[in-house]
Order: structure tokens, then C-alpha cells, then sequence
């Protein structure tokens, strides 16, 4: 499970350091920044998930952190956006632009 865990924060830091490259381009960002918000809050979300799944019930409990976390890293996934109104805003400008720009 560890070695998923950092795949998820390497794949965020990639899609993160990639937004700030397009920003500091003066681009707009649009579509990185929803790419990365997709992608760092579902990441985060899946490494809190197995944390409470690795502990089992003592998870649920408030004995550890986790269940703070995972109160608290929930919401990502909904706030500035909901997962599924951004993909439906990339699938949008990817459509638009045609697959050369996005490829
Ligand atoms: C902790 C927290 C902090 C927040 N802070 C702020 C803030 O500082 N400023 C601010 O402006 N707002 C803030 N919000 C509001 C947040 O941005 C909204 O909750 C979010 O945009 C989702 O809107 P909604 O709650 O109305 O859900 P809805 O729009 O009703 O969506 C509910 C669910 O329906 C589905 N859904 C909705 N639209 C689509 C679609 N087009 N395609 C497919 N599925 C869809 C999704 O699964 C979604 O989760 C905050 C919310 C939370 C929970």
C-alpha cells in the first residue's frame, strides 16, 4: 500500500509544479488547475481511506488522527468544485480544442 501512497503525492506534486509552470507563463490555467485539483484531492482522499482501512476499527475510533483526517480531507473532493464538475469542465475545453492540444 506504501508504494500507492507515493505514487498519489508524486502524481500530485507533478500535476502541482505543472500548474505553476503554466501560471508563472502567465497563462490562465484553467484547465491544469482543475486537472490538479481532481487529482490531489482524490489522491489525498484514497491515502487517508487506506490509513483507516490499515487500522481497522481503531480507525473509526478518535483514539488515532485518522478519523480527524478523514473528516477533514473529505470535503476536498467537494469544495471549489465537486471531482465531477471539473472533469465535465476538461472534457468540455478537450472537446472544444480537439485532441492535438490536450494529447
Ligand atoms: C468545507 C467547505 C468549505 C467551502 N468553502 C467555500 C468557500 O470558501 N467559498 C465558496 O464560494 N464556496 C465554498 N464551499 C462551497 C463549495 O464550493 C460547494 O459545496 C461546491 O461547489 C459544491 O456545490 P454544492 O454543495 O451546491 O453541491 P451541488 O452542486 O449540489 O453538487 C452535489 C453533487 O452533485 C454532483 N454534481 C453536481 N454538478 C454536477 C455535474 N455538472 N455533473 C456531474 N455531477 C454533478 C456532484 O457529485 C456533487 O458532489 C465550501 C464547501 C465546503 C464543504
Amino acid at each position: 500500500m506504501r508504494w500507492s501512497v507515493r505514487l498519489g503525492f508524486h502524481q500530485s506534486r507533478l500535476v502541482i509544479w505543472h500548474t505553476a509552470w503554466v501560471l508563472d507563463r502567465g497563462e490562465r490555467g484553467t484547465h491544469e488547475s482543475s486537472m490538479a485539483k481532481v487529482i490531489c484531492s482524490e489522491a489525498i482522499w484514497r491515502v487517508v481511506d487506506r490509513s483507516m482501512q490499515i487500522l481497522g476499527g481503531l480507525g473509526i475510533t478518535d483514539d488515532t488522527i485518522v478519523a480527524r483526517l478523514f473528516r477533514d480531507i473529505r470535503p476536498f473532493r467537494i469544495y471549489d468544485g465537486p471531482s465531477e464538475v471539473h472533469r465535465w469542465s476538461i472534457a468540455r475545453r478537450v472537446l472544444r480544442a480537439g485532441t492535438a492540444t490536450f494529447a
